[in-house]
């Protein structure tokens, strides 16, 4: 890559100069150029043709122009909040801005990573003691194949400088925003880390709005329909949190905790939010006060995918033709087996509280009750219902469930908190659970034969996880659902707990890494992702970027939706401990 740096001047001559010329003359323009004011426009990666993937381009501000006080971003939670503001500050401003196409492909597009309802760590924006960069992609512009430089100059010497000058510059924010996102992002880490001292997988606020505008919008639901949340008394809870005060809502308790009551009254819509209060979320999302533990992992029924050497046993046994159910591999697992391992899987990545949702579950892996039990023999049933291993989970693995159950009555013996939706609104129906437990005896026989027992730690061999096509490594994104990795497709539709796009470009990239620099047929999944997380700590989410250039799409993701892609991954062989 050339590196010469020169004036925005040079770079208006050099666009006059391939006016008109074939596309690849764009590529003279790889290097940096300095801008009135001081800051500096890298060009790093220049697109082949006008249809390729956008060219890469970096703003970048020095940080005493910048003007960013440390304070904003000396901590990671306050770094990554400040970024995500002025992402979506240049988001605006891009937005505001945008004009109707300028030529062939992606020409004259201009683009930033732009964050979503949830506050996540992103390479589109870095703020730190050197300079304020901003990540964009652009479409160089083309009319057929030939160098618009007019256009070009519109977009890099005129609207680039507008983006740079509304997003980069601390003074061109309003001083008050910035500081009530980073402290929001600040306050809700703070009850995410207090929630296990304080006994509990999760916590939700007074008022918070948790329907969404429809099924495939993750904005709140408009506050003229939507049912504010309201803490039942005998959950609540309150934390001090630095910078709001005191924040009053509902605290899930560790255990096993049922959220019953009937169809339609807003179930799977507390459990949905729960699943992403994994999250910090942007103020007036509705959500903002609704935190899950970090290591709480949605969970459901998968079948079709492809499972690896798991250790399904403690749920089921005994399969026919004596399939070995403890070193467990399907191609096209079953309802129940896909469940079984997708619990197991995320054990595996010391997972702290299961969230079920009988409405995405396997009837016959949740429960089976006393008529079924006299119907058929146990020893004829593989299965091992959840509903006999939910509480040996919390007991032996400190494993906590949050479980939807409308139907299934019987789960009323293993729950420590039960709670009614009853019009959107929270019950606490504990002690009358108890009560009608005792009264209507299920009849049921427990049917664990003994402890769930060890979870064991998977290695996967390195040669089956190979990003090589053609003999190079290449891994892309579609959407946040698929990820496309050397010759294979891996699948995440049935992943819920991500939230972005750029969360799977960054999962596709961090398989790579793991594949090429991590995986050595000694290392676990778990600590190989546990490598790959803390090589993102120590040096950047760039660190796992193949890419020429930088990665200005990149958003991070858990360890626990890292491996969920491994682990989908339909070439995987492991050796199992
Ligand atoms: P359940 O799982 O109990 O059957 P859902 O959570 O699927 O119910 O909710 C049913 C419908 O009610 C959904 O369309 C959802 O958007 C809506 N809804 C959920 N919670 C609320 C609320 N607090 N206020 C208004 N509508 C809500
Ligand atoms: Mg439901």
């Amino acid at each position: 890559m050339t590196t010469g740096v020169g004036t925005h001047e040079d770079l208006r001559a050099a666009l006059r100069r391939i006016d008109g010329r074939g596309y690849k003359a764009y590529q003279d323009l790889r290097g940096t150029y300095r801008f009135p004011g001081g800051w500096e426009l890298s060009i790093d990666h220049v697109q082949g043709d006008p249809f390729a993937a956008p060219s890469r381009i970096r703003a970048r501000v020095p940080a005493g122009q910048a003007g960013f006080p440390p304070e904003l971003w000396q901590t990671r939670t306050r770094r990554v909040a400040l970024c995500d503001y002025v992402a979506r500050t240049a988001a605006r401003v891009i937005r505001q801005m945008a004009r109707g196409r300028r030529g062939s492909g992606s020409s004259g597009r201009i683009a930033v990573d732009e964050p979503g309802q949830q506050v996540l760590e992103r390479t589109a924006v870095v703020i730190g003691p050197e300079c304020a960069e901003l990540r964009l992609s652009v479409g160089l512009p083309a009319q057929g194949r030939r160098v618009l430089g007019r256009a070009a100059e519109e977009m890099l010497l005129e609207e680039l400088p507008r983006i740079a000058a509304a997003a980069l510059y601390y003074r061109a924010l309003d001083p008050h925003r910035v500081r009530a996102h980073v402290e929001l992002a600040e306050d809700q880490e703070f009850i995410r880390g207090q929630l296990r001292a304080r006994g509990l997988v999760a916590f939700v606020g007074d008022g918070a709005i948790l329907p969404r505008e429809s099924g495939v919008s993750d904005r709140p639901m408009d506050a003229q329909r939507a049912v504010p949340f309201e803490t039942p008394p005998e959950l609540a809870v309150e934390f001090a949190v630095p910078h709001r005060g005191v924040v009053r809502g509902m605290g899930i308790p560790a255990g096993v905790t049922l959220i019953a009551g009937g169809g339609y009254h807003g179930k799977t819509t507390l459990l949905r939010a729960l699943a992403f209060g994994v999250y910090n979320h942007v103020a007036g999302d509705g959500r903002e006060w609704v935190i899950t533990d970090a290591d709480a992992v949605k969970i459901r029924a998968e079948d079709g995918r492809r499972v690896e050497g798991v250790d399904i046993s403690p749920f089921i046994n005994r399969l026919p033709m004596g399939r070995d159910t403890r070193r467990f591999s399907s191609d096209d697992a079953s309802g129940s087996t896909s469940q079984a391992a997708n619990i197991v899987e995320a054990l595996e990545m010391g997972c702290r509280v299961l969230l079920i949702d009988e409405d995405t579950s396997a009837t016959n892996f949740m429960i089976r009750d006393a008529r079924m039990q006299a119907l058929v023999a146990r020893e004829k049933e593989p299965i091992t219902p959840f509903i006999d291993r939910v509480r040996q989970l919390y007991v032996e693995h400190g494993v906590s469930s949050v479980l939807v159950v409308g139907g299934a009555g019987d789960y009323l013996d293993v729950a420590d908190t039960v709670i009614i939706m009853d019009e959107y609104r929270p019950r606490d129906a504990t002690a009358v659970a108890r009560r009608i437990a005792r009264e209507y005896p299920s009849g049921r026989q427990p049917e664990a034969a003994g402890p769930f027992g060890p979870v064991r730690s998977r290695v996967p061999l390195p040669q089956t996880v190979d990003p090589r096509r053609s003999g190079k490594p290449r891994a892309r994104h579609r959407g946040v659902d698929e990820i496309a990795f050397g010759y294979e497709d891996i699948d995440l539709r049935h992943i819920e707990q991500i939230v972005h796009p750029s969360q799977t470009a960054a999962i596709a990239a961090a398989l790579v890494y793991l594949a090429e620099r991590v995986l050595d047929g000694k290392i676990s999944i778990r600590e190989a992702v546990k490598r790959v997380m803390a090589a993102i700590d120590e040096n950047g989410l760039d660190v796992i970027s193949p890419f020429q250039g930088h990665p200005g799409d990149y958003a991070r993701p858990r360890p626990h939706e890292v491996a969920a892609a491994l682990n989908r991954l339909r070439t995987l062989k492991v050796r199992g401990g």
